[in-house]
């Protein structure tokens, strides 16, 4: 289905995120019923294909030979790509587009082996094989397509702000000139930080979640990537910290894959044009409580 993407603001219903990040139990456990929370048909959010064959896809016949999908993820971002680590249960809106992706190839849950992988390793992991394809808050842009090819995008966000509770004069980045603000090793964000803004001190992490304890324990003023992540570090800890400001920068989320596959590109952008309602109820299920209203975008 082909929709204009209208990003009506991002309001912050973070207690909401909370909610959610707990109990979303997208684990699809029966084959045949993918994303249904109970495992039955009532939940099913997609269906795993049978019969695929997708002949001239290097990817394809390397799924096919192992009989299993190897998914690059994160894995510390609420909402978006998360492991649990008590029940070892994966959840997200990153994680589920990635499950959708390997149900179309063929694959179900049992024959997916997640491998969290930093910001700053993605295209390396692509370009050496390590992976199949890369769902995680991946924008869409020259330098990485250098590299790699991007199917989607299936989701737009932008640059956000998370400060302190109690931070005030805190809206917009060029309140943080003179100040230390946080961010991702190898991520957009953080060029944008150190390409254009040189009165902002930079710390940087391999993930997220490092900068949200600096935060937490004021040793940054601010944590800047995605808003779509930060709203869910927000909903882990909505007395200590909060979504600021707007978005100052567009974020195109693709998925990554192989350079010059592109037959698996054009399975991947089909399924996102064809999908019908699967990717809004994906949406529904993991951000719909989040504040974030955004339509489906359209493929490139
Ligand atoms: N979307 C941005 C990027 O791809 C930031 C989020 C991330 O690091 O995954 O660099």
């Amino acid at each position: 289905m082909r929709r204009t993407r209208t990003l009506a603001g991002l309001g912050i219903a973070v207690a909401a995120v909370l909610a959610l990040t707990g109990c979303n139990s997208g684990t699809p456990t029966d084959p045949g019923s993918g994303g249904g929370d109970d495992g039955g048909d009532a939940g099913a959010i997609w269906e795993v294909a049978t019969d695929v064959s997708l002949e001239g896809s290097p990817t394809f016949d390397a799924m096919t030979k192992r009989d299993g999908v190897i998914i690059g993820v994160k894995e510390d971002q609420p909402g978006l790509g998360y492991l649990d680590v008590t029940t070892q249960e994966r959840s997200g809106f990153d994680v589920d587009i990635a499950r959708w992706i390997a149900a179309s190839l063929g694959f179900d849950e049992n024959q997916i082996e997640y491998k969290p992988i930093a910001s700053a390793n993605r295209e390396q992991a692509i370009v050496n094989g390590e992976i199949d394809y890369y769902v995680g808050t991946y924008s869409i842009n020259d330098k990485r397509k250098e590299l790699i090819d991007f199917a989607g995008p299936y989701f737009i966000t932008g640059q956000g702000l998370l400060v302190g509770a109690d931070a005030e004069d805190a809206e917009a980045i060029e309140d943080f000139n003179g100040k230390t603000v946080c961010s991702a090793t190898g991520s957009t964000p953080i060029q944008n930080i150190k390409a254009n803004f040189p009165e902002i001190t930079t710390v940087e992490y391999d993930l997220y979640s490092a900068c949200v304890e600096d935060l937490l324990n004021g040793k940054v003023d601010a944590v800047t990537t995605d808003q779509a992540i930060l709203i869910g570090y927000a909903a882990q800890y909505p007395d200590e910290i909060k979504v600021t400001g707007g978005l100052f920068t567009e974020e195109r989320y693709g998925v990554g894959l192989a350079k010059g596959d592109t037959v698996l590109l054009d399975h991947i952008n089909a399924l996102f044009t064809d999908g019908g309602t699967t990717w809004q109820a994906i949406f529904d299920k993991n951000l719909g409580s989040s504040g974030i209203t955004v339509d489906q975008p359209v493929v490139d």
